[in-house]
C-alpha cells in the first residue's frame, strides 16, 4: 500500500516518471497575500516539529523525525511555486501519522533553484484518541480573561461588518478559534493534561502560509488522547516546561504573532484522531464549546466579544444571542 520510506533509486524513477499527482490538503488554503518575508530574520525550526529537506540535482524530500515517545501528526504540502511541472511522489499523504521515535519519508519532488525551499510543512504533536466520537472535554475554559474578539470560528453566520473576512481556518481547522487579543495575553489552558510540545524560540511571523512554521506553539495532551494547541505565542512566551502536567485554567503562556498569522492574535483548536463509520482514520478539529463565567455552555460566534465588559461588547453578545 505504501511504499518504502527510503528515497532509492526506485522511488527516484517513480519521482521521474510517475503521473500519479496528489492533491495535497491545503490546511491554510486562503491567508490574507504577504509582503516580501526578509528570511534572513527567520529562526530554524525546532526539530520535534520540523519538516527536513534535502536531495541532489534538484531532488527533493520531505522527511519527519518524532524523536518523542508519543505518536505525532505531521501536516504538509508543496506550494506549486516551489515545484518543478508536477514532479511529485506521495509515501505518505498529508496528515502523517509519525510513530513515537520514528523517521519517515513523506514525499519527494524535483525543486525549482534559485528558490528558497521553505514554509513547505509543519508538524503538530498529536496522539491516538481513545473512542474520540465521545469526547468528555467539552465544554472547555477559555483561554483568555480580558474582553475579546472572536475573529474566527466555526459560526460564521453572525452579523460583521467591520470584521475583515477571514477563511484559515479550512479542512482539518475548521473547528479552530482565534481571539483578537494583544501581544503579552494571558493564556490559560482549556483542559488539564500533559505539556508534549513547547516551541517558543521564534521571534518571526508574516500573514502567509510560508511563516506557518515559525510559529511558536504550546501543546498539552488530555486525558482523552486529544490535543489542545495554543498557538502564535510570544517569543519566549511560554511558562511551563515539557512533560510537565498542567491543570484546567493554569497559565501556560503569552500570546503574540509569530507564524502565519500576520496579526497578533491567540489561535486554538482541540485535535484529535478519530476513527470513522468504515473504521479508518482521521485527523480532526473537535468543537469547542466554553464555559462562562456563570457556568453557562458557551457556544462561540465569528464576531462575539467574549468576557465582555464594555457596552459595545455586551451589545454585541445579545445580537449574537437572538441569533
Ligand atoms: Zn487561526
Amino acid at each position: 500500500m505504501i511504499g518504502d520510506s527510503m528515497l532509492n533509486s526506485k522511488a527516484l524513477a517513480a519521482l521521474m516518471f510517475t503521473s500519479a499527482y496528489v492533491i495535497f490538503s491545503f490546511v491554510f488554503s486562503v491567508l490574507p497575500a504577504s509582503a516580501d518575508v526578509d528570511w534572513s530574520l527567520a529562526p530554524d525550526p525546532p526539530e520535534r516539529r520540523t519538516t527536513h529537506m534535502g536531495g541532489a540535482n534538484g531532488v527533493q524530500s520531505i522527511t519527519f523525525i518524532n524523536p518523542t515517545n508519543y505518536p505525532i501528526v505531521a501536516v504538509y504540502n508543496v506550494q506549486d511555486k516551489f515545484l518543478l511541472e508536477s514532479n511529485e511522489v506521495t509515501f505518505y499523504p498529508s496528515p502523517v501519522k509519525v510513530p513515537a521515535q520514528t523517521t519517515i519519508l513523506a514525499a519527494s519532488y524535483l525543486a525549482k533553484e534559485g528558490i528558497k525551499q521553505t514554509g513547505i510543512g509543519f508538524i503538530t504533536a498529536t496522539s491516538f484518541a481513545n473512542n474520540t466520537s465521545n469526547i468528555p472535554l467539552s465544554p472547555y475554559i477559555i483561554p483568555i480573561k480580558k474582553e475579546a474578539l472572536v475573529m474566527q470560528a466555526p459560526n460564521k453566520d453572525h452579523f460583521k461588518f467591520w470584521m475583515q473576512k477571514l477563511t484559515s481556518h479550512k479542512g482539518i481547522k475548521k473547528n479552530a478559534v482565534d481571539f483578537d487579543v494583544p501581544i503579552g495575553t494571558a493564556i490559560y489552558t482549556m483542559a488539564a493534561g500533559k505539556v508534549v510540545s513547547v516551541y517558543e524560540g521564534s521571534n518571526f511571523g508574516c500573514p502567509g502560509i510560508e511563516c506557518v512554521p515559525y510559529g511558536n506553539q504550546v501543546e498539552i495532551l488530555h486525558k482523552d488522547g486529544s490535543i489542545g494547541s495554543y498557538s502564535h505565542i510570544r517569543q519566549h512566551g511560554v511558562v511551563v516546561d515539557l512533560d510537565d502536567y498542567v491543570s484546567a485554567g493554569q497559565l501556560i503562556a503569552y500570546s503574540g504573532d509569530t507564524g502565519g498569522g500576520g496579526e497578533p492574535h491567540l489561535h486554538v483548536e482541540v485535535h484529535a484522531w478519530q476513527y470513522d463509520d468504515e473504521g479508518s482514520t482521521h485527523l480532526s478539529t473537535l468543537p469547542l464549546t466554553f464555559n462562562d463565567n456563570d457556568g453557562k455552555v458557551l457556544q462561540i460566534s465569528e464576531g462575539d466579544y467574549i468576557n465582555a465588559s464594555s457596552t459595545f461588547g455586551k451589545l454585541i453578545n445579545l445580537i449574537t444571542a437572538k441569533r
